[in-house]
């Protein structure tokens, strides 16, 4: 038996939302894995207010297990916070992410941390052979994989999966909300982070119901043009409206230079045609663009300063501050 109190090496984080019957059949097997690896290594249950008895089983679980640690949510804030809640807690070097429902396969787990060992900073799990309704599920999923993967440049066959392995530093400082928990290796693929994926068992429910259905489809999509948004221009918000801005500005000055030149060289009126509407009103729109733009620059420097770094550091030699966390091999 190895000393828990010392810092885990590896923390796995799962989400709880109504999963009781399924919580001792998958705290058994995630310890008979972790077991294995003769590592210290932490569980954090993150139970995202159940209604039923998922806490007080969890309680009862961690009341035998010094590994397993509770977080029980006020209220239920869903998955990507239930997700978040477990990060910010989380000690080990290497975090794991996994389901409550069973759907996932915990044996899988050393295959991912082999992986991340490879030279990854962040393992995706690939559920090849997913088990789940096909027309409600799985082509949406399959089509929301591809948008995602062209739109963030990162191709991913699974984006969904939430059986994930990332070194801490990857999800340390992360702002999650919404749907954004999926986004996390094209965020960090865009930081330049290495990020693979690596087939992973995949079964069917077999207590409860899933808490999505389509609905989270539409939900995942705004949150992708959200991402692609921050991804390219959080930094530099004048770059993307100013654009469009002097682009209609631009549009505008040609239509009115041509009325102007129909007024003045050709000696017609030009008061009844549509075409000056049109005209002036996309420069005021253009200017509409290029104060947002200004607005967003302002917002960047008041809110997001020190905050989100416009740059990631791979490693500094001789720095004082990194000297001490050096990534620990398994
Ligand atoms: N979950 C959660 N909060 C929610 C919804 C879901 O913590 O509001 C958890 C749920 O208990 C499960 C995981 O997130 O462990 C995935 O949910 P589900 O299995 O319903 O999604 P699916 O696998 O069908 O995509
Ligand atoms: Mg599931």
């Amino acid at each position: 038996m190895l000393i828990q109190d010392s810092e885990p090496l590896v923390s796995v984080v799962i989400p709880v939302y109504n999963e009781a019957e399924s919580l001792r059949p998958l705290m058994t097997g995630l310890h008979a894995t972790l077991e294995t690896l003769h590592q210290p290594y932490e569980i954090i249950a993150v139970d995202d207010g159940s209604r039923d008895d998922s806490f007080a089983l969890l309680r009862e679980l961690a009341a035998h297990s010094p590994q397993l640690r509770v977080v029980r949510l006020r209220r239920n804030f869903g998955q990507t916070q239930a997700f978040a809640a477990g990060f910010d807690r989380a000690r080990g070097e290497i975090i794991v992410t996994i389901d409550a429902d069973l759907q996932n396969d915990p044996t899988d787990i050393p295959r991912l941390l082999h992986k991340l060992d490879e030279g990854y900073d962040v393992v995706s799990g690939w559920r090849a052979n997913r088990h789940d309704a096909w027309l409600s599920r799985r082509l949406p999923s399959v089509l929301a994989n591809r948008l995602i993967s062209a739109v963030t440049g990162l191709q991913l066959h699974d984006y969904g999966c939430s059986l994930k392995a990332y070194r801490r530093e990857v999800v340390q400082n992360l702002a999650l909300y919404g749907e954004l928990h999926r986004f996390i290796p094209a965020i960090a693929s865009w930081q330049g982070i290495a990020v693979t994926e690596l087939p992973v068992t995949h079964h069917a429910r077999r207590f409860g119901s899933s808490k999505y259905g389509l609905g989270r489809t539409l939900r995942v999509l705004l949150d992708l043009v959200t991402v692609r948004f921050l991804l390219s221009y959080a930094t530099r918000p004048m770059q993307f409206f100013g654009l469009i801005g002097l682009g209609l500005m631009g549009f505008g000055t040609v239509i009115l230079a041509y009325l102007a030149g129909v007024k003045f060289v050709l000696h017609q009126t030009i008061g009844d045609r549509p075409l000056l509407l049109v005209g002036v009103m996309v420069i005021v729109l253009g200017m509409q663009f290029l104060s947002i733009g200004l607005i967003g620059e302002m917002l960047v420097r008041t809110t997001n300063s020190g905050r989100e770094p416009a740059y990631r550091v791979r490693e500094e030699v001789n720095s004082p501050a990194t000297m001490a966390k050096q990534p620990t091999a398994l």
